[in-house]
């Protein structure tokens, strides 16, 4: 079966052509520009190389609610010229074929519960700290949608106690993203993350704060695999000190095989770069059921 997956993101759209099998024959980029400019240039792509279906992970907040007259929608985002566009729909009208939608990080979920480290597992999550950070959770099989979808990435933090920075999240200030996104790094210690790798205070810092949310995730939801993606998780030293972390703020309340093996229980992504076009592949797949 020949399908299509885009992974939009706000900086570039990341087209591909593939199979059921996970197998990618083709995959071009192009920048994000405005809808007018970039959606035709797409849907072109995707009409040449006559996919049966269409996935789409994309960058949010999107409506995913089916009933809503908005479904398939990006909804408020900051980049006003997307603000209120039609996604699913605008690709359904062109191509005449099923769509799946959903968000880029419930794709990244997906591509790993189907191809990548969570694989045969009903309960798992994704979590991305890159420009923000993001989280998609697959529970009983499902990914988690809800009222709107988790956003998790806002999730609120006890700060720690020699902190002094007041966090960068517009909403919220020192929520998980406003602490440790890439652009808090930034912000907080006056260079990229890239540049402050031989620092190990910003990576002590760093863990704290990802390893306090991860250990709520596990009380709420019980996950079986954790995994860690997005551009900040390059540093690696920062698995084995999150690893340490996620230990200390459970205090051995719960113990489990998993967090018994923590090493296995909390990892990168398996399939590399590649978890959130092969999930927008999935949701083609998906999208024919
Ligand atoms: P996005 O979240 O925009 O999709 P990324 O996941 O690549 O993109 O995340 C980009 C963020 O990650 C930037 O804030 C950047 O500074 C940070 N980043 C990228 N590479 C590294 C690195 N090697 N070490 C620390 N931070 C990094
Ligand atoms: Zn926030």
């Amino acid at each position: 079966m020949r399908l299509g997956a885009l992974e939009a993101g706000g900086t570039k759209m990341v087209c591909a052509i593939g199979n059921e099998h996970g197998e990618i024959e083709k995959q071009i980029s192009l920048p994000t520009e405005t809808p007018k400019i970039t959606l035709p240039k797409l849907a072109d792509f995707f009409r040449e190389n006559q996919i049966e279906a269409l996935g789409i992970g994309c960058f949010g907040p999107v409506d995913l609610n089916r009933n809503s007259p908005t479904y398939g929608y990006i909804t408020t985002t900051p980049k006003l010229a997307w603000q209120n566009c039609s996604m699913a729909g605008y690709f359904q009208k062109e191509l005449h074929i099923p769509v799946g939608f959903d968000t880029d990080v419930n794709g990244s979920a997906l591509g790993e519960a189907t191809w990548g480290a969570s694989q045969g597992l009903e309960n798992s999550m994704y979590i991305t700290i890159g420009t923000g950070v993001g989280a998609g959770f697959i529970v009983n099989g499902k990914l988690v949608h809800g009222m709107l979808h988790p956003e998790a990435g806002h999730m609120l933090l006890k700060p720690h106690p020699k902190e002094t920075y007041e966090g960068k999240c517009p909403f919220h200030k020192n929520c998980l993203e406003g602490m440790a996104a890439g652009p808090a790094i930034e912000a907080r210690w006056g260079k990229k993350g890239a540049e402050l790798a031989d620092r190990d205070e910003v990576w002590e810092l760093e863990a704290y704060y990802i390893g306090q949310a991860l250990a709520n995730y596990i009380m709420v939801l019980s996950p079986q695999k954790i995994i860690l993606g997005g551009g900040v998780m390059h540093q690696k030293q920062l698995l084995p000190l999150i690893h340490k972390e996620v230990k200390a703020q459970l205090a051995g309340y719960i113990v489990t095989r998993e967090l018994e093996d923590i090493e296995h229980y909390i990892v990168l992504p398996a399939l590399k770069d590649n978890q959130g076009i092969m999930g927008a592949l999935k949701l083609a797949v998906d999208s024919r059921k």
